[in-house]
């Protein structure tokens, strides 16, 4: 081939490419309008909201609704709230040398225990930090459907002559069934009846000290079981995101706590004319 032939065919080739590249490329455009569904464009909000501050510790990018999901007796999840995504959530395996592997959890049980993903891999990191500093720990509840809670609430009341004691939430108000509370333990706790007792043991202290670095709050707090309605329950931490979880354990709050600062900080954004569909997300309504 000449040199000259060479460069005929390379600009025939660029050509060719050219008009191909260039008809894919239309269809693109084409199917990108076609799939626009019509009233979008009308619905778009086009009010300039200016630049409303939002007054609250944790910044809204900071926080996913869905992790931050109360549920308790006001506050009530539907049948049909699931975690989105779940995982099974893997024993860990021992080394050959008796120590302990990574990837998994201690389980208290051989049943299986489910979490949201995001939580359970929070979990698994915990888990983790805590053997670093010589603590093991068990996951010994997690995930609840609301059918399980209804049979575990409504079988606690016929052993309890009909009187709700406070041990066992209302279906729909568990923190066990947003797929983020994880009853945590220790080895020997594995399988007691848990009590407040625990709240002495060396892995409570490190779980106290150590879970918001993780995104864990201590769901059910002592000195705050006039606003959570709920017993002090050491071993339940709630995974809430890294942000939240620091502002609320180190300002020693409780979620209900966090979600009526929440809600004031709303209502004041909304009231100063900042956009609605920012704070939607977060606002909670109970499914009853
Ligand atoms: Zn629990």
């Amino acid at each position: 081939m000449t040199m000259k032939q060479c460069r005929q065919l390379i600009s025939l080739l660029l050509a060719f490419l050219l008009l191909f590249g260039g008809a894919v490329l239309s269809e693109e455009e084409e199917e990108e309008i076609e799939f626009l569904p019509d009233d979008e464009v009308f619905l778009e909000d086009t009010t300039d909201y200016g630049d409303v501050p939002w007054n609250f510790p944790v910044d809204l990018q900071d926080m996913d609704p869905a992790m931050i999901r109360l549920a308790n007796k006001y506050v009530l999840l539907g049948k049909d709230y699931k975690p989105d995504p779940i995982m099974t959530m893997v024993r860990r395996k021992a080394n050959k040398d008796g120590s302990n592997a990574n990837g998994g959890v201690n389980k208290a049980s051989t049943s299986e225990m489910k979490l949201q993903k995001e939580c359970g891999e929070a979990l698994v990191a915990m888990f983790e930090g805590a053997l670093q500093d010589g603590i093991t720990l068990y996951l010994k509840s997690a995930y609840r459907s609301y059918q399980t809670q209804n049979t575990m609430y409504y079988n606690r009341l016929k052993n309890n002559h009909g009187k709700d004691d406070g041990w066992v939430s209302k279906p729909g108000a568990s923190d066990h069934q947003t797929g983020l509370g994880c009853d945590i333990v220790s080895k020997a706790w594995r399988s007691k009846a848990m009590n407040a007792q625990f709240a002495k043991t060396k892995e409570a202290e490190w779980m106290k000290e150590h879970a918001q670095e993780y995104g864990f709050i201590l769901r059910y707090p002592k000195d705050k079981e006039d606003l959570t309605e709920i017993n002090f329950e050491p071993w339940h931490y709630r995974y809430v995101g890294i942000p939240a979880a620091n502002y609320i354990m180190n300002e020693g709050i409780c979620l209900e706590e966090f979600h009526e600062q929440l809600q004031t900080a709303i209502d004041q954004f909304l009231e100063d004319g900042g956009n609605p569909k920012l704070v939607e997300p977060y606002i909670q309504r109970s499914a009853e």
